[in-house]
């Protein structure tokens, strides 16, 4: 455990700079392969007798310290990280199940992974029942025989619904199931689940944690906790036979899941991060926490001027007081709430086009956490593939704008979005 603080380890955890011929900045390495001394060095580091790099698949000097200071920002033991958000759900689900498994899952993930769970994994025998998070008690009703794991998102992208961490984790552990918490909108900064009783955290270093809109990437975090002996997890208990009779839990004790995800997950499944993003995600790293703060400030600030709006018919900021998780946002993201703001319009669906059709500050796509403001209708893009029922569970209804609030002066995103309110009556008449 890092005695030291967020700001500190963002800018130093993993780097030793008297190795790496002194280099202040995280060197970049961009090489596929690592010259062996000989083959018996060879046969040490394939045997894990050893530590040392093998591949750039399962792991390398870059990716190795953007690994190391990632796992001390989230109070974990060991870190992987993967080519995307997506990648790292991915390798998790497929390091940890097998045909015939089940997750239970909150209703309001992100479209991407909600996907994922309700109509890839199914293909592959792993099925999900998604439960309304806002009872944390319908996750222990939802459990079955077969169930082995619960996931959720502590702040759900873009419903917004603060996650009661704590009470959830509780119900993992009477079910002897580890839990696994998507971070990514909530950030280590403001957050940190495993302190609420998370085993495992997932984050899309594409968004807050690169945070320019430059490099995908994601990571998971093992918060080395969790009993993989407890008769659930029999991949960990008995010889795997694609590591040559290695018994997870015996040789590698907490480190087991991490151990499991590099050496079979990355070695499998493949989705490993290119150095050069992790490079990348390591210069915006540096920054996060004075970042997040402005991002916060600025939502907040922007969420009070919307609900003054005469077109605006409701809006959705966890840091507002009249919002229905202000008091969870309060206990679980005191220091802020993050940059992303929903709100509904007046006209509905046809408006909310027009707006984010019409802003020029705030650009129409499909991501969040850039230093740049950004704007998307997810009923009309990200979200039109569900069905109405699948939206309003996911929390995406007809007329909802989500906004991930930049680093802009705030007057002017306010002039950018008063402009294009008063585009909305005649945009829509024609
Ligand atoms: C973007 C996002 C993901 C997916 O991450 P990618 O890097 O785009 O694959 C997963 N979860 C959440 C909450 C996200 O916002």
């Amino acid at each position: 455990m890092s005695t030291q603080q967020f700001a500190t380890n963002a800018l130093h955890a993993g780097h030793d700079v008297t190795i790496n011929g002194g280099t202040r900045a995280v060197p970049l390495y961009q090489t596929t392969s690592y010259v062996f001394k000989n083959s018996d060095h060879a046969a040490n580091l394939f045997s894990l007798a050893e530590p040392g790099f093998i591949y750039t698949r399962i792991n390398n000097p870059t990716n190795d310290i953007l690994e190391q200071r990632l796992a001390t920002l989230e109070g974990g033991i060991g870190a992987v990280v993967t080519a995307s958000g997506t990648a790292a759900i991915n390798t998790t689900l497929l390091t940890l199940l097998r045909s015939g498994d089940h997750i239970v899952a909150s209703s309001s993930l992100y479209g991407g992974t909600y996907n994922l769970l309700n109509v890839t994994l199914p293909r592959f025998g792993i099925t999900t029942t998604f439960v309304d998070p806002s009872d944390p008690e319908n996750f222990q009703k939802a459990a079955k025989e077969n169930t082995r794991v619960f996931f959720i998102e502590s702040l759900g992208n873009p419903k917004l619904d603060v996650l009661d961490i704590k009470a959830i984790s509780t119900y993992a552990k009477e079910f002897k199931v580890p839990l696994i918490v998507d971070n990514t909108v909530a950030t280590p900064s403001l957050l940190n689940p495993i302190q609420h009783g998370a085993d495992i955290v997932i984050h899309s270093l594409t968004k807050y944690i690169n945070g320019n809109g430059t490099s995908l990437g994601g990571v998971i975090i093992d918060a080395g906790k969790f009993d993989w002996a407890n008769g659930k997890f029999p991949e960990f208990t008995e010889p795997s036979a694609g590591y040559h009779g290695l018994v997870y839990h015996d040789a590698l004790k907490e480190a087991a899941f991490i151990a499991k995800v590099r050496i079979e997950g990355l070695r499998d499944h493949g989705a490993v991060l290119s150095p050069f993003n992790a490079f990348q995600i390591i210069q915006g790293l540096e920054t996060l926490e004075i970042r997040i703060k402005k991002h916060s400030e600025n939502a907040l600030a922007l969420a009070k001027w919307l609900q003054e709006q005469d077109q605006v018919k409701w809006v959705n900021y966890p840091g507002l007081e009249n919002s229905e998780y202000y008091e969870l946002a309060q206990q679980y993201l005191p220091k802020g709430q993050s940059g992303v703001v929903t709100f509904g319009v007046e006209g509905g669906f046809d408006s909310a086009k027009v707006i984010a059709d019409e802003t020029t500050i705030f650009s129409l796509l499909a991501n969040i956490g850039d230093t740049k403001s950004l704007i998307i209708h997810p009923a009309s893009t990200t979200h039109q593939q569900l069905s109405d029922e699948q939206q309003e569970a996911t929390g995406v209804t007809k007329d909802l704008i989500r906004l991930s609030v930049g680093l802009e002066d705030l007057e002017d995103l306010k002039s950018d979005l008063k402009q294009a309110f008063s585009k909305i009556g005649k945009k829509v008449l024609k």
